[in-house]
């Protein structure tokens, strides 16, 4: 019987995030081992959930469930965290001789130590299996990828939906190829070619946009040279390292050429359509003004402190706009991380009145904290299973959450015991919001949040304001990324 080794790692770490990500993100989220790993990801649509329905399917291989863990995006793995995890799944790799490795990551993972850590990942495995046992990896859309990096895992596949809806298809597609390679059908080799910008993800979508026409393209050149996977990878944009920006990753059997064309004409169609991804968003106030105007519910949508993009939780300026324009109808502002001002709240119980401060907790960089009366409107433990379409079926723990409705104004706010991000319609039902019978939602959120809320809101507004994840990121402070690429060059 075959042994595959399973293990993921995955995280997105923002450079600008001035909050660095200690290991209790991780043993917080996603963290789980041997037997419970089927036990915690069977069923969800997510690439472990993948493997293990693959897994089902080919009852002739015998899995090994090493460390399996992802978090949120957020910052920089704090010194020694990259380490400790990725000790467990090379100690565990030690053991024996695998017949193939299957590794989830992110592409972007960003460590004190490493800046392109998925790359220390693939060579520290590399080492350790031998090159000959096949290893094959899947990768975020949003990774930062290098030729060098290519050069080791046998295949690495990207998910190629933006919002992220097709986890669980991404590891499906890495084993159906590792099998092959196993079987020895095939002899991969992987090319990369780099698009000419660091480009930001809110326009990128691949539901609608220019970037939809690109992930068509993509499958439509990848037939034409008969490549085993193409995928157009739009980098994540706050992750500062050599390999930051756009590429295309082109896999073939055998012929090199082939990769390289595949992976040329894809760059090129990226390319063009970069001036579509770079435009000039309304600021908090204007987006609220809009959003109170219209007709309900809107979504006003804060991209500069998405958790789902290295966010912390905590910047103060949409909320801080929402009050200055006195709504006269019912909002809500999604969210605070804010473990101390939840556990106030549960002390003061429903009902209870509070003077609070709201956001800019962390840092005073994005803006000094609203101060407010309130009353605390709802409290739970912050337990669910996600719902939506994206880490469908995975357990969350917010880890208490609480509701503050401000005294003399219709606006409530969720705080929340732990970073986590806003996509997932249960995350209001725990937070004690009806989104329906909003005039305004303000959120931090980004386009995650438009595949589960597209059918719920009449409008969303994008709009800019500070934060690690800005829209309009050319002014941060980029060292390592290369100054040739777009917006950096400007
Ligand atoms: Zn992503």
């Amino acid at each position: 019987m075959p042994d595959i080794a399973i293990a993921r790692f995955a995280h997105e770490g923002n450079s600008f995030s001035p909050i660095p990500t200690p290991i209790e993100c991780f043993t917080g989220s996603e963290w789980a081992v041997g037997d419970g790993v089927p036990k915690y990801y069977r069923g969800t649509k997510t690439e472990i959930g993948g493997a293990i329905d693959w897994l089902d399917h080919h009852p002739e291989w015998n899995p090994t469930y090493l460390r399996c863990t992802g978090a949120p995006s957020s910052g920089v793995l704090a010194p020694g965290v990259f380490d400790k995890i990725l000790a467990e799944i090379t100690t565990g790799l030690s053991k024996k001789k695998w017949d193939a490795v299957f590794l989830s990551l992110h592409g972007s993972l960003n460590a004190a130590e490493y800046a392109h850590a998925d790359y220390e990942i693939l060579k520290r495995v590399r080492a350790i299996i031998g090159k000959d046992t096949p290893l094959a990896v899947s990768f975020d859309l949003h990774a930062n990828v290098s030729q060098p990096e290519a050069d080791i895992p046998d295949i690495v596949v990207g998910y190629k939906c933006h919002p992220h809806t097709d986890m669980h298809e991404t590891a499906t597609k890495a084993l159906d190829i590792m099998l092959r390679r196993v079987k020895g059908e095939i002899r991969p080799v992987a090319v990369i070619v780099r698009a000419d910008a660091i480009i930001p993800s809110l326009f990128a979508r691949t539901t609608d946009g220019p970037m939809a026409k690109v992930k068509q393209l993509a499958a439509e050149i990848e037939k034409k040279y008969g490549l085993l996977d193409l995928t157009p990878y739009q980098g994540y944009a706050y992750a500062d390292s050599e390999a930051a920006g756009a590429s295309a990753w082109a896999t073939a059997s055998g012929d090199r050429e082939a990769a390289r064309k595949g992976a040329t004409e894809l760059v090129a169609e990226m390319n063009k359509r970069r001036p579509l991804l770079f435009k000039t968003l309304p600021s908090a106030a204007e987006g609220i003004a809009r959003g109170l105007k219209g007709q309900g519910p809107i979504a006003v949508i804060d991209s500069a402190d998405h958790t789902g993009a290295g966010g912390i939780g905590d910047t103060p300026g949409l909320l801080a706009a929402l009050v200055t324009a006195k709504p006269s109808k019912p909002t809500a502002f999604a969210f605070f991380h804010d473990p101390g001002l939840v556990a106030q709240a549960q002390r003061a119980g429903i009902g209870g009145k509070l003077t609070v401060k709201l956001g800019g907790r962390l840092t005073s960089l994005f803006g000094p904290p609203v101060e407010a009366e309130v009353t605390v409107g709802h409290l739970s433990d912050g337990k669910f299973t996600n719902v939506g379409p994206v880490y469908h079926g995975l357990g969350v723990d917010l880890q208490g959450v609480a509701r503050l409705d401000f005294v003399g104004l219709p606006i409530s706010v969720m705080i929340t015991g732990i970073c986590h991000d806003t996509t997932d319609p249960d995350f209001y039902r725990v937070g004690g919001i009806d989104l329906k019978n909003l005039q305004v939602l303000a959120v931090k959120a980004k386009n995650q949040f438009r595949a589960s809320f597209g059918s719920v809101f009449k409008e969303m507004i994008d709009i800019d304001a500070p934060g690690p994840a800005a829209y309009d990121f050319s002014s941060f402070p980029f060292k390592k990324a290369p100054k040739t690429l777009y917006p950096l060059n400007r």
